[in-house]
């Protein structure tokens, strides 16, 4: 799925303020950005190699186990019922 509203919020964003928005921006990422593994639930650092792309949006993984079992069926992962666990 692709998600329009982040999209859109970013045009705006782009447009009206981007040096405010481009500089609040810059500073969260000089912070360690995270993100969170969709099949484990751990809270993984963006900067990992450990990442795959699916339909338009990056997931990070804390291990190669996560990414191979991501890669073999997304949307198992992305389905809104899926607990995820170790
Ligand atoms: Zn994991």
């Amino acid at each position: 799925m692709s998600t329009p509203g982040l999209k859109l919020l970013f045009g705006r964003a782009g447009v009206a303020g981007s040096e405010e928005f481009r500089d609040r921006f810059a500073g969260r990422r000089s912070t360690v950005a995270s993100a969170k593994d969709p099949v484990c639930g751990m809270e993984v650092d963006t900067s990992t190699d450990l990442k795959f792309e699916y339909e338009g949006v990056t997931y990070y993984f804390c291990g190669r186990g996560c990414k191979l079992d991501f890669e073999d069926d997304p949307e198992k992962y992305l389905d809104p019922n899926y607990e995820p666990k170790m």
